[in-house]
């Protein structure tokens, strides 16, 4: 008893107390007149019309649990990609998935790899199963398939890729994510995080399905969140071996989809003019704002997703923290990167028309300015 470690309260598992917790894109800016939130890659263009209306039908049904197994909307899912609705799992957003396949692979002494500015949620749900997140050097701000290979231990259970990256907006190849999958031993789990793969329009990507369904050891996980633009619902899915769903429809919450939410991503599932219009939006003001931000002098990182990296120099006047205070008293919110790594930088979701004309004008205003003093 005397070497018993006793606490005058309850004590949390190992390794929780060590998350440092996630801080969302600001959504508000004081004093200013309208407000443009480019902070969180949601999409200008919102919903569908047709999940709109599917989640105000879904009101009736307030009183009654959901279907546990999301059957409709797995199938709605398998139709439309052409998968096996038995081997997908929908969640809470994608972030609940994460946190269940982390949960349910990693334990004390294990460890996950994700890259040095990967998505900030791997860290959180590495930490919060008690286990070792390994970060590793990119390359150019894309993730570096060696790297992960080299950093691979006798510990390592679960390999973290967002493909794209968020928030880097670099992908991997499929040959080299399909390079990386190989080289890695059966027992770790390959999580592909396909978050933006629907804003991809490059002949040698792939979002994972096809690695899914001939291995043993990868899950892709997709949102609603994005592209189709339900993020206020909670809303995602993966596609993994049946052994990997076995598990995770043993832990998750019997009830983790709400109605409204399956309904609205059903219909939104099938409203392909929407996507495509969505689609045709962030290419034209992707390519636009990569264009007219780098006129101004100013490095973009290139991306294939719905965001993009700014970067700014170091000297005083004229450094990513100055330029956010000056955005934002135009009420445009960007998102800092400090968290990330890349404290000389800004992320910046493609927005509206008049959003996107606004922050290249307030951008060119706050270069000329620091350029003169
Ligand atoms: C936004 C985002 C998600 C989506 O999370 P949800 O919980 O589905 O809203 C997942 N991964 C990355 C890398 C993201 O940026």
């Amino acid at each position: 008893m005397a070497n018993e470690k006793m606490s005058n309260r309850p004590t949390p598992q190992p390794g929780i107390l060590e998350i440092e917790a996630y801080v969302g894109g600001r959504a508000g800016a004081e004093g200013a007149g309208k407000v443009f939130k480019l902070s969180a890659n949601e999409t200008p263009l919102g919903a569908s019309p047709s999940a709109k209306e599917a989640f105000m039908a879904a009101a009736d049904a307030m009183a009654l649990y959901p279907d546990g197994g999301a059957d409709e909307l797995r199938q709605a899912i398998a139709s439309r990609y052409g998968l096996n609705a038995g081997r997908i799992v929908c969640g809470a957003g994608s972030d609940e998935l994460l946190h269940l396949l982390a949960q349910a692979y990693l334990g004390e002494g294990d460890e996950a790899i994700s890259t040095e500015h990967g998505f900030l949620v791997y860290p959180i749900v590495t930490k919060a199963a008690g286990a070792k997140i390994v970060q590793v050097r990119e390359k150019n701000l894309r993730a570096d398939g060696d790297a992960i290979l080299a950093a691979v231990t006798p510990k390592t259970k679960i390999v973290f890729l967002a493909n794209p990256n968020n928030p880097t907006g670099s992908y991997l190849p499929a040959d080299e994510v399909r390079r990386l999958q190989a080289g890695l031993r059966p027992d770790i789990l390959l999580i592909i995080d396909a978050a933006y793969s629907e804003y991809v329009s490059r002949n040698d990507y792939e979002a994972g399905i096809e690695l899914v369904a001939t291995s043993e050891n990868v899950v892709m996980t997709r949102t609603f969140s994005k592209i189709y633009g339900l993020a206020a619902l909670r809303l995602g899915w993966m596609y993994a071996p049946a052994h990997v769903c076995d598990v995770i429809n043993r832990i998750r919450g019997p009830f983790n989809v709400s109605i409204p939410a399956m309904k609205a991503g059903i219909a939104s599932l099938f409203d392909t003019a929407h996507l495509e219009k969505s689609r045709a939006h962030n290419d034209k003001w992707l390519a636009w704002l990569t264009e007219e931000i780098s006129k101004l002098g100013l490095d973009v990182a290139p991306s294939v997703a719905n965001f993009l990296l700014i970067h700014f120099p170091p000297q005083a006047g004229q450094t990513a923290k100055d330029a956010d205070a000056f955005l934002i008293k135009r009420g445009l919110i960007l998102r800092q990167m400090v968290s990330y790594g890349l404290p000389e930088y800004l992320r910046l979701s493609v927005g509206s028309e008049e959003a996107n004309r606004l922050v290249v004008a307030a951008l060119a205003e706050f270069v000329g300015k620091a350029r003169a003093s």
